[in-house]
């Protein structure tokens, strides 16, 4: 069988350090937060080039916190995608404001820069660019319109450690950056875990007191907090993970272009990676025009696929009542509908790598020519 991902063949891999790491936190019992933890938050922020890191205890928190304290609240609006994990939307809603949402660049899958300023109103307060299956979004014109509107940008960029825009590391670019380290990311945790990064002191500050009960001293409650703590058998299993992540990323990379290669030439829509983009592939997303017949036949000869994802989060019912209908974010539908994605993990050796690509290519060679990439109404 080849899996979507395999994460017990790395723990293998660094079962020694990792034991040692975890039997550390217990001597020490520092659960919650503590030494570990810290190291961490200095690691990454040096990883990230960023000048503060602040750990939290998921992704999802970073992205609430990193509102909060950009002052988003009640009556507020938050620019971002609907071709996304659902919490990126979740977390605008915590805090009472409102997702506005602009469609993707289908090439990048990331947010069309050119269709912002449009969507800004006078309640827009921040824009969050998704740096989804880990490659950046533009960030260059995001950062220009937020700049001339006066709007915060907080990266989302919980798919992307590692990642960078014209040579800069995702995370260093908007006013944060936000991080999760749910297991199966590229820097995953043994539980789950999430990181905000930012370059203010004053930001730096709201966060940490907000993860932490709004307490800067013990029992000195300074604003309305969150119990939002990275534990420090996270911050510890993070520390170790963190010093194979390039290599592992090289890896990813390694398998792409691999992928890639396979591909050249066929009728399958590979991701498309941009002169201005170091992708870490997260997800290495394919677009199949019989995606549940592929996904299917795929799983017969036991190769693992996933859809990331298939629906876009204005047409979930959780955000009806936003009341947006079918149809108004085209890009976002199509890739909804489209999008396949392999098996892709720093494990996956060049065998069964040319295997899935072989299975792809034949499924590819049986769907009648011209059928692919076209709009649903045209077939
Ligand atoms: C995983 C993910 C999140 C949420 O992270 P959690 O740690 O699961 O809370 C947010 N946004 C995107 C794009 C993600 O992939």
């Amino acid at each position: 069988m080849i899996p979507f991902v395999d994460l017990r063949t790395q723990y293998h891999s660094i079962k020694g350090e990792i034991d040692a790491a975890i039997a550390g936190v217990l001597e020490s019992c520092q659960f919650t937060l503590g030494s570990e933890v810290e190291k961490f938050e200095e690691e990454f922020a040096a990883y990230t080039g960023s000048t503060f890191a602040i750990g939290v205890n998921t992704g999802t928190s970073a992205l609430h916190l990193a509102l909060l304290a950009a002052n988003v609240g009640p009556g507020d609006e938050v620019i971002t995608v609907p071709f996304t994990f659902v919490a990126t939307v979740a977390a605008i809603h915590y805090t009472g404001a409102k997702a506005v949402f602009v469609d993707i660049d289908p090439r990048t899958y990331t947010i069309d820069p050119a269709q912002i300023e449009a969507a800004v109103t006078s309640r827009t307060k921040a824009i969050i660019p998704v740096h989804l299956y880990g490659q950046p979004a533009d960030m260059d014109p995001i950062m220009v319109t937020a700049k001339k509107r006066g709007l915060i940008v907080i990266e989302d960029a919980c798919q992307a450690h590692g990642a960078e825009y014209k040579g800069k590391r995702v995370g260093s670019i908007g006013d944060f950056g936000c991080f999760s380290f749910y297991p199966g990311k590229n820097l995953g945790a043994y539980g789950e875990g999430g990181l905000v990064t930012t370059q203010k002191g004053e930001f730096n500050r709201i966060v940490r007191m907000l993860r932490d009960w709004g307490a800067e001293r013990k029992y000195q409650h300074v604003l309305k907090g969150y119990n939002y703590r990275l534990e420090g058998i996270q911050g510890a299993v993070l520390r170790v993970k963190l010093k194979c992540l390039e290599r592992w990323t090289e890896e990813r990379r390694a398998i792409a272009a691999r992928y890639d290669l396979h591909f050249a030439g066929s009728r399958i829509i590979t991701p498309q990676a941009m002169p201005y983009a170091r992708h870490v592939y997260h997800i290495y997303a394919i677009r199949a025009d019989r995606r549940s017949r592929w996904q299917e036949e795929l799983q017969a000869q036991d190769i693992q696929t996933g859809i990331h994802y298939p629906t876009p989060v204005h047409l979930l019912p959780a955000y009806a009542d936003l009341e947006y209908r079918e149809g108004q974010f085209p890009h976002s539908e199509k890739a909804a509908n489209e999008v396949l994605s392999l098996p892709m993990f720093p494990e996956l050796t060049a065998e069964q790598t040319d295997t899935v690509a072989h299975a792809v290519l034949e499924l590819a060679s049986h769907t009648r020519a011209g059928a692919g990439g076209q709009p649903k109404a045209a077939r």
